[in-house]
């Protein structure tokens, strides 16, 4: 039988893990299966006992995705820096009777606004909108980019704050604000969406005066076309306009390579998934 693996969450219908990882498997000529399942949201150990009944029957990884990113980093025997200062992993690898926990989605982004957009963060302003599970994850590619500065603004500045002060003060162009002190800051190089505002069409409520216009604006959702804070973003100049699609792959491919030892070629999944902005 070839190796099992799987993508959890809760809807699950949407996801396009399936298709990626197939892609990756025929591409890299893998003997695995991956199937998505849909997980229990009843407050009981329902999804703990589905991963652990996987693992049991001999699957050898999962991604998991909301809203059980949190459940899967509480359950593993082990845990990665990233995962940990994230809170929350979005693979599990079983190895040995045991459950590592990690957390790719931060350096998918990353690699995707380096690599794929051709945009370093070295030495560059950075604003991350949004103190959730992503921006965490977030957060380590991000300084291990040596960006100027890494600016991290939410609606709930404490949670901001939190997230920075875990980091440790060494890191000096990293700190937290609101939403109201970002018109003081000026322009920043990148301005990254990983609020999940954009799920409801909403906008964060972030003032033109942060964009620059020769910079970019990553929006962390992906598939729905120019968002609120994309066309803020277009309205205010921004030439470079991307959406997560490309992190949602990146991140598929380092999930993959940690599974199977093989790094996937992703611009051909990229521009297969791709739904354009306009
Ligand atoms: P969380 O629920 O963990 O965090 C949500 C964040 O959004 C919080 O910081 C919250 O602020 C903020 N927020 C929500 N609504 C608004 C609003 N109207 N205005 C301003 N801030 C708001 O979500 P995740 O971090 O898991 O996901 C964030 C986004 O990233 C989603 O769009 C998700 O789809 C996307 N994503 C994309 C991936 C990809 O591969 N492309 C992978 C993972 C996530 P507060 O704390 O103040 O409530």
């Amino acid at each position: 039988m070839s190796d099992q693996y799987a993508v959890i969450g809760n809807p699950i219908a949407h996801t396009k893990s399936p298709l990626i990882h197939g892609l990756f498997a025929e591409a890299t000529r893998q003997q695995m299966s991956y199937v998505a399942i849909e997980g229990p949201l009843d407050p009981d150990d329902g999804f703990e006992r589905i991963v652990r009944g996987f693992a049991a029957d001999g699957g050898k990884g999962m991604n998991v995705t909301a809203p059980f990113k949190l459940r899967a980093f509480a359950l593993a025997d082990e845990r990665s820096e990233r995962a940990k200062l994230a809170g929350a992993a979005n693979a599990l690898k079983f190895e040995n009777g045991r459950i590592v926990a990690e957390n790719f989605d931060g350096i998918g982004l990353t690699r995707d606004i380096e690599v794929n957009l051709g945009v370093p963060l070295t030495g560059k302003r950075v604003l991350m909108l949004g103190a959730g599970g992503a921006a965490r994850g977030a957060l380590l590619p991000f300084l291990a980019a040596g960006p100027a500065d890494l600016v991290v603004a939410n609606r709930d500045v404490s949670k901001g704050e939190a997230l920075v002060a875990q980091v440790g003060p060494h890191d000096a162009g990293l700190h937290a604000c609101g939403y109201g002190d970002l018109a003081a800051m000026g322009r920043f190089d990148v301005v990254v969406n990983a609020t999940s505002a954009s799920l409801t069409g909403e906008l964060p409520p972030v003032p033109p005066s942060v964009f620059s216009p020769y910079g970019t604006a990553y929006e962390l959702a992906y598939g729905k076309r120019l968002t609120p804070f994309l066309r803020l973003a277009r309205n205010a100049g921004v030439l470079g306009v991307a959406d997560g699609v490309g992190m949602l792959v990146e991140q598929a491919a380092e999930a993959f390579a940690w599974w199977r030892g093989v790094r996937p070629e992703t611009s051909a999944v990229i521009d297969r998934l791709t739904v354009p902005l306009d």
